[in-house]
């Protein structure tokens, strides 16, 4: 069977364990999807965010229930900023006479 690529949203009631899809009652495997993947954001997040899919080890059906998660930066991204300084303006009256 193939997996499945359709995302479920589940919501957590007193336990999620079952798979809804196939009946599976042994829990789920994680994966993490990167929110920010395929979205051409000009605007850069300090942090990106994923979200937690579970995935039925049985049948292959994929759930989102809600969880977002962030995580440590592994290496310091050097951050361009554009350079806003205006110049100084004084420095064009020195010397007018
Ligand atoms: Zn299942």
């Amino acid at each position: 069977m193939p997996v499945s690529t359709e995302i479920t949203t589940l919501s957590i009631e007193d336990d999620l364990r079952i798979c809804p899809s196939c009946g599976y009652e042994y829990g789920f495997h994680t994966s993490f999807i990167n929110m920010n993947a395929g979205k051409d954001n000009p605007v850069r997040c300090t942090r990106e965010v994923f979200r937690v899919i579970l995935i039925c080890p049985e049948c292959g059906a994929r759930y989102d229930v809600g969880w977002r998660v962030t995580f440590a930066e592994p290496v310091s991204k050097v951050v361009k900023t554009t350079d806003l300084r205006q110049v100084c303006t004084d420095t064009l009256f020195k010397g007018g006479q």
